[in-house]
């Protein structure tokens, strides 16, 4: 009887192939050709984000790699993508294919319409008030829950990569950190080879690790740890609407945050519940600092601020996070 298919078989065209990897890779290989290139969103480290069609609306990361004869460095862009295809969370960008034919590398992914926490915080100097950063911040964490339960590490959190779309927050970017280190480098300039906005995000045992030129990402110490510490600076982005270390240069804050010195909070106007995420997320020991489950446990407990709504004093209707 051939009609029983066990779990362990994929059905393609009608066939039946063993779920081997490079088989059921197949299922996420989209020709280069079905992709319609629309115009370019934004630089990355590893090339070009542009908006496309494949099938409805799309992003298309354009990897542009310099050795494309290295098997090795198409192994770990294969690799990747074959986490990448692991995800399956409301938080999460969708990944929906990639190219995998070089010289045409793309990752494929679903279009987010909304903008992004950076732009949101740093560049419109929108206003998230407790509930409405007490929200992102859980969606955050279940995104991220989800991600560390199924062994992924981001390496890459940051307001950048975290889309808010009517409300719901989406994570980008995810395990792609390496694939970029391998694309020679960073193509915009920076000292120590290190992007501009991203060393806030980084913990102080990677940044004890860093080192000149420093070009794979093999050395640094990412771990499920340094994730939560990124969430901790993304929390302080809500909370301050800027950046911790804001002006310092890159080897001031390499220094302190390696010798353990955090960001004063003396000036930030939070309850004492609110500070402690922050303290136990940067915490100088990657064993002090919470996972996501926990934080998710710390979130729901924080008090709820009740709005109150009385016919004499109407909602103030400002520019806000909420629109
Ligand atoms: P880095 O490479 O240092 O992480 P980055 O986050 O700016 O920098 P990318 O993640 O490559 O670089 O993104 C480039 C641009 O494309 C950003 O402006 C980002 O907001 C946008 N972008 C990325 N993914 C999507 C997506 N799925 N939908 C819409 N825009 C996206």
């Amino acid at each position: 009887q051939d009609s029983q298919v066990s779990d362990s078989d994929t059905i393609t065209d009608g066939h039946r192939w063993p779920r081997q990897n490079s088989l059921s890779m197949r299922e996420w290989d989209i020709p280069y050709d079905e992709l319609k290139i629309g115009e370019p969103i934004g630089m990355g480290r590893f090339g070009t984000v542009h908006r496309g069609y494949w099938h409805g609306d799309v992003a298309i990361k354009l990897i542009e790699m310099d050795d494309l004869d290295d098997e090795k460095t198409l192994d770990h862009f294969r690799n990747e993508v074959s986490t990448f295809r692991k995800t399956r969370h409301e938080n999460l960008v969708l990944f929906m294919g990639a190219c995998m034919k070089p010289p045409k590398l793309a990752v494929v992914t679903s279009l987010s319409k909304g903008m992004t926490l950076y732009t949101h915080i740093h560049l419109r100097k929108d206003k998230f008030n407790m509930n409405r950063t007490t929200m992102v911040a859980q969606q955050i964490s279940q995104g991220m829950g989800y991600l560390h339960a199924k062994g992924i590490v981001h390496k890459d959190l940051k307001s950048k990569n975290i889309f808010l779309e009517n409300g719901k927050v989406v994570i980008t970017d995810f395990g792609l950190f390496s694939v970029t280190k391998l694309c020679g480098g960073n193509k915009k300039s920076e000292a120590l080879g290190i992007p501009p906005g991203w060393l806030c995000y980084l913990s102080p045992e990677i940044m004890r690790s860093l080192k000149a030129h420093q070009s794979y990402d093999d050395e640094l110490p990412f771990s499920n740890a340094s994730d939560v510490y990124a969430f901790g600076t993304v929390w302080y982005e809500l909370l301050c609407g800027e950046w911790p270390f804001k002006g310092q240069p890159p080897e001031a804050i390499i220094w302190q945050v390696g010798k353990g010195m955090k960001q004063p909070l003396a000036n930030l106007q939070a309850s004492r519940d609110v500070k402690d995420i922050l303290m136990l997320c940067w915490s100088y020991r990657p064993g002090d600092r919470p996972d996501f489950i926990r934080l998710l446990n710390i979130l729901d407990k924080l008090p709820k601020k009740r709005l109150a709504r009385s016919p004499s004093h109407p909602i103030h209707l400002s520019r806000s996070a909420e629109s």
